[in-house]
């Protein structure tokens, strides 16, 4: 006869897969030591640079059964929101996460889906917390730890079949799931395509970001006026970089793409720096609501367009 949890996991992954998750992972809620010594080495290296609010809540991203009593086991959710496409040299660049609608409120509502597909089989007194990104889990530990990806030597989570560009999301329950799935071997081997792309360095070495150095950092967190070395190290990124992901072989090659809920808003493919420096407060807002840019805000998105200006002069 088979193993009860053995079905449920895989009754959980065929809800998941219908979902449109591109993969799902089960792990128990064990301590994750290197993890927090690896984050505790970033934070003492400052290469968080001015990301200050990375320094709070460390013990709790190291003991998550503080986000929920009793917590047994943690479902791990990544989905891929991988549309191809291609940049066009000498125009100005977003990130591919940030040309579709913002993707918490998307993966909320399917990781709620789930859940109450997980009462139905589980029963209704399950105590569970979802989390995306705001709730301090170290959220590729523990997808890594179920066995859906592996970190790359670009710092981001590897899934098989489905790449980097991929959001993460958990589900954290007070039940146990046995599900026996091993991690993930190292998926990078002798490659160092992203070492290689990326064009300000800010990979200074397998594994270790340098923010302050790298663009998505400059172009999306940092709160102040660029110096003349950030401003020059932007390039044409007017918000997110994607080299070293695009470089990536685990990217070339994956099957799964976007998930059809991401729709890509192709009003912002062709964006000028010129429309968004005309942008006023409600046109930003009709432009950007929606996207993760709109959280930046109008003034940090104009320092952004200024310095991509002055920038393409120097290629045109
Ligand atoms: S996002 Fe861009 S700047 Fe940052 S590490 Fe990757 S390639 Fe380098
Ligand atoms: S580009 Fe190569 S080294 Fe970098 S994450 Fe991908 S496989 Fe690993």
């Amino acid at each position: 006869m088979a193993d009860p949890s053995t079905n449920l996991a895989r009754n959980i992954r065929k809800e998941a897969a219908r979902l449109g998750f591109s993969a799902i992972g089960i792990s128990s809620p064990v301590a994750q030591s290197l993890a927090i010594e690896r984050y505790k080495a970033m934070i003492d290296e400052k290469r968080h640079a001015e990301m200050t609010y990375m320094e709070l809540r460390i013990d709790e991203r190291a003991m998550p059964d503080m986000l929920l009593p009793g917590l047994k086991t943690i479902i791990s959710a990544a989905i891929s929101y991988n549309h191809p496409l291609h940049n066009r040299f000498g125009q100005p660049v977003i990130s591919k996460y940030a040309l579709i609608d913002d993707y918490h409120s998307i993966i909320r509502k399917k990781l709620e889906e789930l859940l109450r597909f997980l009462k139905t089989i589980m029963g209704e007194d399950l105590n569970a917390t979802i989390a995306i990104d705001s709730t301090p889990v170290l959220e590729k530990t523990w997808a890594e730890h179920s066995g859906i990806g592996k970190t790359g030597k670009n710092t981001l989570l590897n899934v098989p079949s489905a790449g980097s560009y991929v959001f993460l999301g958990e589900i954290l329950i007070d039940k146990e799931i046995i599900d026996n799935k091993p991690p993930l071997p190292n998926l990078c081997g002798s490659c160092t395509n992203c070492l290689e792309s990326c064009p300000t360095g800010a990979l200074i070495e397998p594994g270790k970001l340098d923010a302050s150095k790298c663009i998505s950092y400059l172009t999306g967190e940092l709160k102040r006026e660029f110096s003349t070395e950030e401003s020059a190290m932007i390039g044409t990124h007017l918000f997110g970089c994607d080299h070293c992901q695009e470089v990536c072989p685990h990217n070339q090659q994956a099957s799964i793409r976007a998930d059809s809920s991401f729709t890509l808003r192709n009003d912002l493919l062709n964006i000028s720096t010129e429309t968004i420096l005309n942008l006023t407060k409600s046109s930003f807002r009709n432009f950007f609501y929606g996207t993760p840019i709109f959280r930046i805000g109008l003034k940090r998105m104009k320092r952004n367009a200024r310095a991509v200006k002055e920038n393409l002069k120097t290629i045109e």
